[in-house]
């Protein structure tokens, strides 16, 4: 818990976050990290302020606090299929750069996202979506599937690709379409970064060539 004492910086909280992933992979489980009535009611009474904010995927695998091994209070977690951004969920971003001076914005996806393979479909077979709400998530997916492809024949590697090309995409939405975050970002306040975790193995890749 970081409610007091030294507030990590942007890269401070990228090591912590790789170091409790580290954790995860070996199956360790912090005990300090786990929650109990005390530590809930400290934050509750003291407010939180968490050290890193993530955009990931809905997908039930994807447990940010787990992944990264950390507790209640540590991570500003925003999740919605396919890792997407939209009005509300950069709204939900910026609250928190803003609010809890958060220097860390990681957006991670997933391998074997159900969101990406079924964007991958839909411009295949070009067939509706199952209703608007499904098509609205589809559209906000298929730049970053259009764009990979032409170049793939190999179905794991064309998911692969898309999945490490929608990070990219949302991380320039990010910046594209809020002037919260390019202000923070150029006064060195916050940093943007873009992960995989593979479900297979628990790891999380935070090295993609993302630009
Ligand atoms: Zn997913």
């Amino acid at each position: 818990m970081e409610t007091q004492g030294h507030f990590p910086d942007s890269i401070e909280a990228l090591e912590k976050l790789k170091a409790g992933n580290a954790r995860f992979v070996q199956g360790i489980r912090s005990p300090e990290y786990n929650p109990t009535p005390e530590k809930l009611k400290a934050l509750a009474e003291q407010g939180q302020r968490p050290f890193c904010i993530i955009l990931t995927c809905a997908d039930s695998r994807v447990p940010a606090e787990l992944v990264f091994d950390q507790g209640l209070g540590d991570l500003f977690v925003i999740r919605v299929a396919g890792n997407v951004i939209a009005p509300s969920l950069l709204a939900s971003l910026e609250f928190a750069t803003v609010n809890f001076e958060t220097s860390l914005v990681l957006v991670m996806g997933h391998s074997r996202c159900g969101a990406i393979q079924a964007t991958i479909d839909a411009v295949r077979n070009n067939l509706p979506a199952a209703s608007h709400n499904i098509e609205d998530l589809i559209d906000r997916i298929m730049p970053a599937v259009k764009l990979q492809l032409p170049h793939h024949t190999d179905p794991v590697k064309l998911w692969d690709a898309c999945i490490a090309e929608n990070v990219k995409n949302t991380i320039k939405k990010i910046f594209s379409e809020s002037e919260i975050v390019q202000e923070r970002v150029k006064q060195k306040k916050l940093m943007v970064a873009g992960a995989v975790f593979c479900l297979d193995t628990g790891k999380v890749d935070f090295d993609l060539e993302l630009f």
